[in-house]
């Protein structure tokens, strides 16, 4: 189901701004997500999109401006309490228990749903249940299987995460974020690394997440990829917004092809 706030805006971002001393690393960025859109966020190396993301999931505290999920303000200073209230992310750089099993690393997602950091949710998953909790992790292993069945990797439940091919450990973080049920997932550069198979793939995975409900705001390099999918796409560059548009009208913005002469990117 989707749940639309009034007039439909899942993310609304306005005058945001974070400096690391004296440099803008976003400066008075202005963005604004529709509910059930895949909406990119591009920009060169160093744009901000990774800062980006860590405001909105509040790793980092923003030096002014103001981020609405769903038409409230969202201003915890906890990352877990902001998961709670469905917002997840991937990362640019994987980031798995290597130890855990490809079901035991979903499950942990569904855990930190009900627990408000990740380390009392390893704690509770992890240490021995009492009595009477035993349907609650029956339907959990339940939901984190679906998700294994729906992003495909069921097949290798009882992997270790460290064990799996680079693309299934990306897409491993995909079913372990959508375990938090979010409404809002921030994926960064979930394309990195793969091959152009596993990248056509997660074409298609990125869509269906989408078609489950799931508002969806891409960092990616890839531009094929951003093309084909996106709904909408914002273009940073140096902290600032420099073009707003659906992907036919940025991949022509002379200041966007312009951003991004001397990178080794074909919009
Ligand atoms: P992108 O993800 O678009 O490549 P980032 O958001 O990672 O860009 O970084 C934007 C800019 O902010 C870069 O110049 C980067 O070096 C700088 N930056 C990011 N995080 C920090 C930090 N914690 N301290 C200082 N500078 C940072
Ligand atoms: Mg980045």
């Amino acid at each position: 189901m989707l749940e639309q706030t009034a007039n439909g805006v899942c993310l609304a971002i306005e005058g945001l701004t974070k400096r690391f001393g004296g440099f803008y690393a976003l400066n008075d960025v202005n963005v604004e997500v529709a509910s059930g859109h895949i909406h990119a966020l591009i920009g060169p190396n160093g744009a901000g999109k990774t800062t980006f993301f860590n405001l909105i999931t509040g790793v980092l505290s923003a030096d002014a401006g103001r981020i609405l999920f769903e038409g409230r303000l969202v201003d915890d200073a906890r990352p877990s309490n902001r998961t709670v209230k469905g917002i997840a992310r991937t990362f640019q750089n994987i980031r798995l228990f290597p130890h855990l099993t490809v079901l035991e690393t979903v499950m942990i997602g569904e855990h930190c749903r009900s627990y408000p950091s990740v380390w009392k949710a390893l704690g509770k998953a992890v240490l021995q249940r009492p009595f009477g909790e035993a349907q609650e992790e029956r339907t959990m292993r339940a939901n984190a299987l679906e998700l294994l069945e729906f992003l495909g990797l069921a097949g290798q439940r009882d992997a270790k995460a460290s064990d799996l091919a680079y693309g299934d450990q990306r897409k491993l973080e995909m079913a372990r974020a959508l375990a938090t049920k979010p409404r809002l997932l921030l994926l960064d550069e979930p394309a990195a690394g793969m091959n152009p198979h596993e990248t056509q793939e997660l074409d298609e995975v990125i869509t269906r997440i989408r078609d489950r409900g799931v508002t969806i705001v891409l960092v990616e390099h890839d531009m094929r990829l951003v093309m084909d999918i996106s709904d909408r796409v914002t273009v940073l560059n140096f902290g600032t917004k420099i073009a707003d548009g659906n992907p036919k009208e940025i991949q022509n913005n002379p200041t966007v092809i312009e951003a991004y002469l001397g990178e080794d990117v074909q919009l």
